[in-house]
């Protein structure tokens, strides 16, 4: 099948490339001229493991192709996936402005190209309704006898950053929402060969079950976070609780883990967007409403665990561990460690921040404040620290040895905003490790020859 994707984010190029793999032609599309030229030259522009080589491969064997815009679209091509980004707004709902300038080209090539049957399939994370309205526009720059040519469909993404190829490859379902038979049935030819249970349902229940599947997992971390804050309370261990609760087949294992809360470029602008809608359709969701709240004191608790612990905060060196919104990837968006940074430099004037991430480096400058020394090692952050908190789960966090943390900082106190480390076996070594759920650790005596 030829198809062609608007937008190469995470979304559009894994579905560019995870398509052509399966055997479809693709050209994949978008205005970002440096990151098209870069795409040109086979080099992925962003971190996300198997992507190069899956882009290399599709483009060698003539799969693969890419166009600085919907312009370059073949007339032939018979589904058009929509993945531009649709940011939170300044409301909190979900911004549309890239999707419906996209929808405009698109419309000028269906007008001019006179292809003769294009499905338009959203995986765009839209508000409910968008697909109807899109078909709309459509067909309204089409004379009424052609009007049939374009179809619109709402196939939701859910694959995650850091693991986008292989949840391609291996998707836990596929939604098909569509108000066409052809339609549904030219896009389960489009995903034939992936495995996972096909859902066929309408545009609109289509559209709504991404923002729900957020919320629901927005609400399961929250839920975790503040069983954590009580067990850090009362001195119960919240991973042992998170083991009870996840062995329950009717809870599952998942999004289960206590920590600095969720972050991204999903979980909070789609809660933000479903609250923003349901609100309007008269139906507020006070649960995933509590669910954002809660999730925004999660850097405050940190903070104030610091408060606890040290006694001068103001006057400490701290490391972070971590930049990006968790391990696997490079993106930056509504990092739990930025909202961090500015809690920390808010409550402690003063306080010397440094910061180490593995893949985000580079998209850390411009967004983690300037005061914020970015470092090249975790070695480099932590040398002469006061302490350090682990902010993102990077396995080379856990490999670093009591005995380094004890060498290079000057005072071997971590705060495990992820629960990675093993904190028995470095407060054994004289490692303090505080873990995130566990009895918090009040004012703390050093003994400086230790
Ligand atoms: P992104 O912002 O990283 O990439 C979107 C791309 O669209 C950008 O490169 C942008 O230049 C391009 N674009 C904008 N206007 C365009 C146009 N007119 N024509 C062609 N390209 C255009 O976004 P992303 O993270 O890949 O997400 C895309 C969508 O998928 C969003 O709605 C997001 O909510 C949803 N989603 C994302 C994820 C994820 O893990 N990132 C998972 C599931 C769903």
């Amino acid at each position: 099948m030829k198809i062609a994707v608007a937008g190469a984010g995470v979304v559009g190029l894994a579905s560019a490339a995870g398509f052509a793999e399966l055997g479809h032609t693709a050209i994949c599309v978008d205005i970002d001229k440096e990151k098209i030229a870069s795409l040109q030259r086979g080099v992925v522009p962003y971190y996300e493991p198997g992507l190069q080589e899956l882009t290399l491969r599709n483009m060698a064997a003539g799969r693969m192709r890419f166009g600085t815009g919907i312009h370059e679209i073949p007339a032939d091509t018979e589904v058009v996936i929509m993945a531009v980004g649709t940011p939170s707004d300044p409301d909190g709902d979900l911004s549309l402005t890239a999707f419906w300038a996209a929808a405009d080209e698109l419309a000028d090539w269906i007008e001019k190209c006179a292809c003769p049957a294009v499905v338009v399939a959203v995986k765009s994370t839209v508000p409910v309704g968008t697909a109807d309205s899109l078909e709309e526009k459509l067909r309204m720059r089409l004379p009424p006898s052609e009007s049939g040519r374009v179809d619109t469909a709402s196939v939701p993404e859910f694959m995650r950053e850091g693991s986008a190829v292989k949840d391609f490859f291996e998707p836990a379902r596929l939604i098909i929402g569509s108000a066409s038979a052809q339609t549904a049935e030219r896009l389960t030819s489009l995903h034939a060969g992936l495995p996972g249970r096909v859902i066929f349902t309408d545009r609109r229940s289509a559209e709504l079950s991404k923002l729900a599947a957020n919320a629901f997992l927005a609400v399961k971390i929250s839920f975790s976070n503040e069983v954590a804050v009580l067990c850090e309370q009362i001195g119960a261990d919240y991973n042992d609780v998170a083991g009870v609760l996840g062995s329950d087949p009717r809870i599952g294992p998942h999004f289960l883990g206590a920590g600095l809360g969720f972050g991204g470029s999903c979980l909070p602008k789609d809660t933000r967007a479903l609250v923003r809608f349901a609100e309007r359709s008269g139906a507020p969701q006070t649960l995933v409403e509590a669910a954002i709240h809660v999730n925004r004191q999660r850097t405050e608790r940190i903070a104030h665990k610091l408060e606890e612990a040290l006694d001068n905060p103001g006057a400490s060196t701290i490391a972070l561990l971590g930049l990006a919104f968790k391990a696997g990837t490079d993106d930056m968006r509504e990092a739990p460690s930025v909202r961090l940074m500015e809690e920390l430099m808010r409550r402690f004037p003063g306080m010397e921040l440094r910061a180490y991430d593995p893949a985000s480096t580079e998209a850390a400058r411009g967004i983690v404040p300037g005061q914020v020394r970015i470092c090249r090692s975790a070695e480099e952050a932590l040398r002469g620290a006061d302490g350090a908190i682990l902010v993102t789960e990077w396995p080379e966090f856990g490999k670093i040895r009591a005995i380094d943390f004890r060498n290079w900082m000057k005072r071997p106190i971590i705060w495990d905003g992820r629960n990675l480390l093993d904190a028995d076996e470095l407060n054994a070594h004289g490692v303090r490790c505080i873990g995130t759920g566990r009895p918090i650790l009040r004012r703390i005596a050093f003994d400086e020859n230790s």
